[in-house]
């Protein structure tokens, strides 16, 4: 291997995810094993800019990795937006003497880092960490998983009250531009539909879905909406709309908000996120560049900053059938 880098920079930025620690704990270790420097940048860009730097070495990341959030904090940088802003950072990291670095956050981040590649030719490496899995180049992001089975756990508990009262619950997931999340829990907590932002399923089918499962002998119903579904209308709206229209449901609400993002990482995050740090900081020591590490049918691959960003997450279609078929 190359050793033309001595010293690597590791930090999270954008949104939190279950798994960041983990990830973190791997750059750390994989740096430690290869005999190369590490330091935590507190944060994200803006501790960047501000040369908020810690060095870091393998026992600096013991216990952290079944724990969620990440110790690095993490923070939305105007100025990195901004050419001023990224000659600040460059300088920090230039008077620290690092000559790399790894970002986990999502396309944002990714963004940034192929902006300041291209301007200081500085070697930037990316991990996938956010809970939506919208991201492409990765069949998971990391947290994506742990969110999957908080959520699950929680429609498990609503469905309690929700047979116990005969109601309908609309139930509001993350997913703005992508239903992953809102599509894995409904059919994994046996929802009777499941809005999401790339189909439309319409109002009068969802009320038909509804009315058949209310014959059909259902005695409760929940129907999952993503953030962004399709129709178009929030989670309020749809109650008040099925409420209008069937007077026979008693209808509640429950957007679960932020708890999806937390809690402690599930083994596949936790092994995603080591497998993710050790690719990461082995290309960069072998020279690769600009780069998004990912995983495809269970391999870890790299994809180009640029198609990562601009690339579409797609979900796969095969699960709406499954779940058209599970809600009959
Ligand atoms: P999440 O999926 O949680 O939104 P993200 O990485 O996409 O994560 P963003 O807030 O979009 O989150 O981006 C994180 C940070 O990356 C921004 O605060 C900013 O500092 C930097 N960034 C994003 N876009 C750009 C850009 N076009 N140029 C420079 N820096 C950027």
């Amino acid at each position: 291997m190359l050793h033309t880098i001595k010293k690597i920079g590791v930090l999270t930025s954008g949104g939190d995810a279950p798994g960041m620690n983990a990830a973190i704990r791997s750059v750390v270790r994989t740096c430690a094993f290869h005999d190369i420097k590490c330091y935590g940048i507190y944060r994200g860009y803006e501790g960047m800019i501000d040369g908020d730097f810690v060095e870091m070495d393998a026992r600096s990341v013991k216990g952290i990795i079944n724990k969620g959030g990440t110790m690095l904090k993490s923070a939305r940088s105007k100025d990195f937006r901004t050419k001023e802003g990224r000659a600040k950072a460059y300088e920090q990291l230039r008077k620290a003497g690092i000559d790399a670095f790894v970002v986990i956050g999502g396309d944002g981040s990714f963004t940034g880092a192929m902006i300041f590649n291209k301007e200081y030719n500085f070697p930037v490496m990316g991990i996938p960490g956010t809970i939506d899995n919208d991201i492409f180049g990765t069949t998971h992001t990391l947290g994506y998983d742990t969110a999957l089975n908080t959520v699950v756990e929680v429609i498990d508990k609503i469905r309690d009250t929700a047979s116990s009262h005969n109601r309908l619950f609309f139930i509001e997931v993350m997913g703005r531009d992508v239903g992953h999340i809102a599509l894995n829990v409904g059919i994994g907590a046996g929802a009777e539909e499941i809005l999401i932002p790339e189909e439309d399923l319409g109002l009068d089918r969802l009320l038909e879905s509804l009315r058949r499962s209310k014959q059909s002998g259902k005695s409760s119903s929940i129907v999952i909406v993503a953030e962004g579904d399709k129709i178009g209308k929030s989670v309020f709206e749809l109650k008040d709309y099925v409420e209008e229209n069937m007077s026979e449901y008693e209808v509640r609400v429950s957007v679960l908000g932020h708890m999806q993002r937390g809690g402690a990482p599930s083994c596949f995050d936790r092994v995603l996120a080591s497998r993710m740090g050790v690719k990461a900081v082995e290309s960069l020591i072998t020279g690769k560049s600009s780069y998004m590490v990912g995983m495809k049918n269970d391999v870890m691959d790299l994809t180009p900053f640029d198609q990562a960003v601009k690339g579409k997450s797609k979900i796969n279609k095969e699960l709406l059938r499954v779940s058209d078929i599970m809600s009959i």
